[in-house]
């Protein structure tokens, strides 16, 4: 199969997509782009505002803890011309966690860190360093404790079985989810970014398909980019970015890519099942995003240059 040259294509235009959650930072992100920035320093430049952003307790500083009261932070990254990734996972007391996600694609050999690992990469690499629990996201976490521990778990607290404990898959407010960038430059470089604090109380070491390439997101300079919110249970186990960027290389439209991928994740019958919504991108500047079984309106930031700001539009909603 003859593959379509990465320099040779014809794209319509630059193009910045992102989804409701990353709104604060697009502004920065478009015009990066329209300066002719690269695309992947682009969303990530947007990305840290939103990382930095108290108000929003599902990525970065201020977002809702661990079970255990501790924020472990996830991100990523993606260059679509060369496939590096970069992608960390559990990350604790850093800012910026998709930056450390791009210095893992950028110093190291490896194309993700977890844990302490991680922690250790971000102090060598000079990271900002911060302290992302806040007295919100704290005592948003002792009152989940206070209505979900029983009085012999909360007097044998953390020696308990956190098994037993509830964990949310979406923001306990159900205002936020994940923050996913995806964009085109102008070199028609594709390029995609992810950035969560995962399950609101989630299990210590809980990653979701934020940090998973191929799962929360995928990009291809050749086909295109695919990235996902809600719940990463379900993208991981249909590895959805990946599989959309897979169907844009069969040939099919952006759009039926989508729905494609949207069907694989509703033929998943066991396990933790909810709404998962897909983001995508084509090579020539088309996009779609569509809310898998969504309880509300999902909405998403669009920017081209035809377009003095980035603007506000609607997903569609499937049932299936
Ligand atoms: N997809 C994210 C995760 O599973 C959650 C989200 O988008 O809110 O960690």
């Amino acid at each position: 199969m003859k593959y379509d040259n990465v320099h040779d294509r014809k794209t319509k235009s630059m193009l910045l997509l992102a989804n409701y959650e990353g709104r604060s930072g697009t502004e920065l992100s478009a015009q990066l782009l329209a300066k002719k920035e690269n695309g992947l320093r682009s969303i990530i430049e947007g990305i840290k505002i939103v990382e930095a952003n108290p108000d929003i307790h599902t990525v970065g500083m201020s977002s809702w803890p661990n079970i255990l009261g501790e924020l472990q932070l996830d991100a990523s990254v993606m260059d679509g011309n060369t496939r590096r990734t970069g992608s960390v996972g559990a990350l604790r007391g850093y800012l910026h966690p998709v930056e450390v996600a791009y210095r893992i694609m950028t110093d190291i050999n490896h194309e993700m860190l977890v844990g302490v690992g991680a922690e250790r990469f971000a102090h060598e690499i000079g990271a900002i360093t911060n302290k992302n629990e806040t007295e919100i996201s704290i005592n948003a976490w002792h009152k989940h404790l206070d209505n979900a521990l029983t009085s012999k778990q909360k007097e044998d607290f953390p020696n308990v079985r956190l098994l037993d404990i509830k964990s949310e898959a979406i923001d306990p407010e159900k205002m936020f989810d994940t923050t996913i960038y995806m964009s085109i430059d102008h070199e028609k470089r594709i390029s995609s970014a992810t950035s969560t604090s995962g399950w609101g109380w989630k299990y210590p070491g809980r990653l979701g398909d934020s940090p998973i390439i191929g799962a929360g997101s995928y990009a291809d300079s050749r086909y295109g980019a695919c990235a996902c919110t809600h719940t990463g249970e379900m993208s991981i186990r249909a590895g959805t970015a990946r599989s959309v960027v897979l169907y844009l290389k069969m040939g099919l439209s952006v759009v039926d890519a989508v729905y494609e991928a949207a069907q694989d994740l509703a033929d998943l019958k066991t396990g933790y099942l909810d709404e998962v919504t897909i983001h995508a991108i084509d090579k020539d500047g088309n996009y779609k995003v569509v809310g898998l079984n969504s309880s509300e309106e999902i909405r998403y930031v669009i920017w081209h240059p035809e377009l003095d700001k980035p603007i506000i539009e609607s997903a569609e909603i499937l049932r299936l």
